[in-house]
Protein backbone atom coordinates (compact mmCIF):
# COMPACT_ATOMS: atom_id res chain seq x y z
CA UNK A 1 0.00 0.00 0.00
CA UNK A 2 1.41 3.46 -0.69
CA UNK A 3 1.98 5.58 1.87
CA UNK A 4 1.77 9.20 2.67
CA UNK A 5 5.36 10.89 4.01
CA UNK A 6 5.59 11.68 7.37
CA UNK A 7 7.51 15.53 8.18
CA UNK A 8 9.14 16.71 11.20
CA UNK A 9 8.89 20.45 11.73
CA UNK A 10 10.83 22.38 14.72
CA UNK A 11 11.66 25.86 15.16
CA UNK A 12 12.28 27.81 18.46
CA UNK A 13 8.85 29.22 19.02
CA UNK A 14 7.72 32.56 17.73
CA UNK A 15 9.84 31.89 14.75
CA UNK A 16 6.23 31.62 12.45
CA UNK A 17 6.19 27.60 12.54
CA UNK A 18 2.67 27.71 13.02
CA UNK A 19 1.49 30.46 10.59
CA UNK A 20 3.60 28.72 8.16
CA UNK A 21 1.72 24.89 8.26
CA UNK A 22 -1.44 26.75 8.72
CA UNK A 23 -0.59 28.52 5.46
CA UNK A 24 0.27 25.04 3.49
CA UNK A 25 -2.58 23.50 4.80
CA UNK A 26 -4.74 26.54 3.47
CA UNK A 27 -3.28 26.22 0.15
CA UNK A 28 -3.44 22.41 0.04
CA UNK A 29 -5.65 21.66 -3.36
CA UNK A 30 -4.94 17.65 -2.69
CA UNK A 31 -7.05 17.43 0.90
CA UNK A 32 -4.04 14.95 1.56
CA UNK A 33 -2.12 17.30 4.17
CA UNK A 34 -2.67 17.20 7.92
CA UNK A 35 -0.80 18.36 10.65
CA UNK A 36 -0.61 15.76 13.83
CA UNK A 37 -2.70 16.91 17.52
CA UNK A 38 -0.41 16.54 20.50
CA UNK A 39 -1.36 15.55 23.72
CA UNK A 40 -0.44 18.35 25.73
CA UNK A 41 -0.50 18.91 29.91
CA UNK A 42 0.29 22.41 29.63
CA UNK A 43 -2.76 24.82 30.04
CA UNK A 44 -5.00 25.49 27.01
CA UNK A 45 -4.44 29.26 25.99
CA UNK A 46 -7.31 32.11 25.28
CA UNK A 47 -8.63 30.19 21.91
CA UNK A 48 -7.18 27.13 22.06
CA UNK A 49 -9.93 24.29 21.69
CA UNK A 50 -9.10 20.89 23.01
CA UNK A 51 -8.39 18.18 20.30
CA UNK A 52 -7.90 20.89 17.61
CA UNK A 53 -4.68 22.58 18.74
CA UNK A 54 -4.15 20.22 21.16
CA UNK A 55 -5.53 17.18 23.75
CA UNK A 56 -5.15 18.60 26.71
CA UNK A 57 -4.61 16.34 29.76
CA UNK A 58 -3.72 16.22 33.06
CA UNK A 59 -0.45 14.18 34.14
CA UNK A 60 -1.90 11.46 35.45
CA UNK A 61 -3.78 11.08 32.21
CA UNK A 62 -0.59 11.15 29.91
CA UNK A 63 1.69 9.37 32.45
CA UNK A 64 -1.35 6.45 31.87
CA UNK A 65 -0.79 7.26 27.91
CA UNK A 66 2.83 6.61 28.21
CA UNK A 67 2.52 3.35 30.13
CA UNK A 68 0.26 2.37 27.82
CA UNK A 69 3.06 2.64 24.69
CA UNK A 70 0.33 5.02 22.83
CA UNK A 71 3.09 7.70 22.10
CA UNK A 72 5.83 8.01 19.00
CA UNK A 73 7.65 10.48 20.98
CA UNK A 74 7.34 12.51 24.23
CA UNK A 75 9.01 14.63 26.01
CA UNK A 76 9.08 18.02 28.69
CA UNK A 77 9.38 20.74 26.84
CA UNK A 78 8.34 24.44 28.70
CA UNK A 79 7.98 24.58 31.92
CA UNK A 80 8.04 21.11 33.01
CA UNK A 81 4.70 20.25 30.77
CA UNK A 82 4.42 17.15 28.83
CA UNK A 83 4.21 16.81 24.95
CA UNK A 84 3.69 13.93 23.19
CA UNK A 85 2.57 12.62 19.68
CA UNK A 86 0.65 9.71 19.64
CA UNK A 87 1.06 7.16 16.99
CA UNK A 88 -1.86 5.27 16.21
CA UNK A 89 -3.83 8.70 14.46
CA UNK A 90 -0.38 9.30 11.99
CA UNK A 91 -0.42 5.32 11.05
CA UNK A 92 -4.05 5.52 9.93
CA UNK A 93 -3.31 8.63 8.01
CA UNK A 94 0.13 7.56 6.67
CA UNK A 95 -1.39 4.42 5.55
CA UNK A 96 -4.26 6.91 3.34
CA UNK A 97 -1.45 8.01 1.63
CA UNK A 98 -2.02 11.60 3.81
CA UNK A 99 1.04 13.74 4.28
CA UNK A 100 1.59 13.92 8.45
CA UNK A 101 3.28 17.14 9.87
CA UNK A 102 4.41 16.75 13.23
CA UNK A 103 4.84 20.45 14.88
CA UNK A 104 7.43 19.24 17.75
CA UNK A 105 10.83 20.41 19.05
CA UNK A 106 14.31 18.75 18.84
CA UNK A 107 14.40 16.32 21.48
CA UNK A 108 10.94 14.53 19.66
CA UNK A 109 12.89 14.60 16.70
CA UNK A 110 15.76 12.38 17.51
CA UNK A 111 13.18 9.86 19.16
CA UNK A 112 11.57 9.60 15.75
CA UNK A 113 14.66 9.34 14.00
CA UNK A 114 15.94 6.77 15.71
CA UNK A 115 12.53 4.92 15.24
CA UNK A 116 11.54 6.12 11.68
CA UNK A 117 14.54 6.82 9.92
CA UNK A 118 12.76 7.59 7.01
CA UNK A 119 11.27 10.49 8.26
CA UNK A 120 11.65 14.09 6.92
CA UNK A 121 12.55 17.19 8.92
CA UNK A 122 12.25 20.53 8.29
CA UNK A 123 14.09 23.12 11.02
CA UNK A 124 12.56 27.09 10.77
CA UNK A 125 15.02 29.64 11.92
CA UNK A 126 13.96 33.30 12.85
CA UNK A 127 15.99 35.70 10.54
CA UNK A 128 17.44 37.06 14.07
CA UNK A 129 17.16 36.87 18.35
CA UNK A 130 15.62 40.48 18.13
CA UNK A 131 12.83 39.33 15.38
CA UNK A 132 11.91 36.37 17.30
CA UNK A 133 11.91 38.50 20.61
CA UNK A 134 9.56 40.82 18.75
CA UNK A 135 7.34 38.42 17.70
CA UNK A 136 6.92 36.74 21.08
CA UNK A 137 6.00 40.11 22.47
CA UNK A 138 3.64 41.06 19.88
CA UNK A 139 1.73 37.43 20.22
CA UNK A 140 0.59 38.47 23.90
CA UNK A 141 0.02 35.59 24.88
CA UNK A 142 2.42 34.57 27.56
CA UNK A 143 3.92 36.51 30.35
CA UNK A 144 7.43 38.34 30.32
CA UNK A 145 8.61 35.63 32.54
CA UNK A 146 7.73 32.69 30.26
CA UNK A 147 8.99 35.07 27.12
CA UNK A 148 12.44 34.84 28.66
CA UNK A 149 12.00 31.29 29.59
CA UNK A 150 11.17 30.37 26.00
CA UNK A 151 13.94 32.81 24.49
CA UNK A 152 16.84 31.05 26.30
CA UNK A 153 14.87 27.74 25.37
CA UNK A 154 15.17 29.06 21.83
CA UNK A 155 19.07 29.21 21.86
CA UNK A 156 19.08 25.61 22.89
CA UNK A 157 16.53 24.94 20.10
CA UNK A 158 18.44 26.32 17.62
CA UNK A 159 21.59 24.32 18.62
CA UNK A 160 20.10 21.41 17.07
CA UNK A 161 19.39 22.71 13.62
CA UNK A 162 22.10 20.92 11.89
CA UNK A 163 20.35 17.30 12.59
CA UNK A 164 17.50 18.39 10.68
CA UNK A 165 17.02 17.59 6.75
CA UNK A 166 15.95 21.29 5.55
CA UNK A 167 16.34 24.37 7.01
CA UNK A 168 14.16 27.58 6.02
CA UNK A 169 14.75 31.20 7.35
CA UNK A 170 11.12 32.82 7.68
CA UNK A 171 12.15 36.35 6.92
CA UNK A 172 9.64 37.15 4.70
CA UNK A 173 6.77 34.58 5.03
CA UNK A 174 5.57 34.24 1.25
CA UNK A 175 9.26 32.90 0.76
CA UNK A 176 9.34 30.86 3.70
CA UNK A 177 6.08 29.22 2.85
CA UNK A 178 7.73 28.88 -1.03
CA UNK A 179 10.64 27.42 0.23
CA UNK A 180 8.57 24.77 2.19
CA UNK A 181 6.46 24.03 -0.66
CA UNK A 182 9.87 23.17 -2.71
CA UNK A 183 10.93 20.72 -0.28
CA UNK A 184 7.35 19.11 -0.09
CA UNK A 185 7.44 18.57 -4.18
CA UNK A 186 10.87 18.06 -4.11
CA UNK A 187 10.08 15.01 -1.76
CA UNK A 188 7.58 14.13 -4.16
CA UNK A 189 10.39 13.67 -6.84
CA UNK A 190 12.78 11.02 -4.98
CA UNK A 191 13.39 7.83 -6.79
CA UNK A 192 12.06 6.06 -4.15
CA UNK A 193 8.60 8.10 -4.47
CA UNK A 194 8.18 8.26 -7.77
CA UNK A 195 9.24 4.25 -8.35
CA UNK A 196 6.63 3.59 -6.30
CA UNK A 197 3.96 6.27 -7.30
CA UNK A 198 4.32 5.58 -10.92
CA UNK A 199 5.27 1.59 -11.07
CA UNK A 200 2.78 0.74 -13.73
CA UNK A 201 4.55 3.39 -15.87
CA UNK A 202 7.89 2.77 -15.68
CA UNK A 203 7.00 -1.22 -16.36
CA UNK A 204 5.70 -0.21 -19.04
CA UNK A 205 8.75 1.95 -20.34
CA UNK A 206 10.92 -1.23 -19.01
CA UNK A 207 8.72 -3.71 -20.89
CA UNK A 208 10.53 -4.53 -24.38
P1 LIG B 1 3.49 25.59 22.67
O1 LIG B 1 3.43 25.49 24.16
O2 LIG B 1 3.96 26.93 22.20
O3 LIG B 1 2.21 25.16 21.99
O4 LIG B 1 4.57 24.53 22.15
C1 LIG B 1 5.83 24.53 22.69
C2 LIG B 1 6.75 23.61 21.92
O5 LIG B 1 6.34 22.25 22.09
C3 LIG B 1 6.79 23.85 20.41
O6 LIG B 1 8.14 24.01 20.02
C4 LIG B 1 6.24 22.60 19.83
O7 LIG B 1 6.86 22.28 18.62
C5 LIG B 1 6.53 21.58 20.89
N1 LIG B 1 5.63 20.45 20.79
C6 LIG B 1 4.29 20.49 20.52
N2 LIG B 1 3.78 19.25 20.49
C7 LIG B 1 4.81 18.40 20.73
C8 LIG B 1 4.91 16.99 20.81
O8 LIG B 1 3.95 16.24 20.64
N3 LIG B 1 6.13 16.47 21.10
C9 LIG B 1 7.23 17.26 21.30
N4 LIG B 1 8.40 16.65 21.54
N5 LIG B 1 7.17 18.60 21.21
C10 LIG B 1 5.97 19.17 20.93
Amino acid sequence: MFQGNLYIISAPSGAGKSSLISALLAQDTTHKMMVSVSHTTRKPRPGEQNSVHYHFVTVEEFEALIKDGVFLEYAKVFGGNYYGTSLPAIKENLAQGIDVFLDIDWQGAQQIRKKLPSVKSIFILPPSLAELEKRLIGRGQDSSEVIAERMSKAIDEISHYHEYDYVIINDEFNQALTDLQHILRAEKLTISYQSEQNKGLINQLLAK
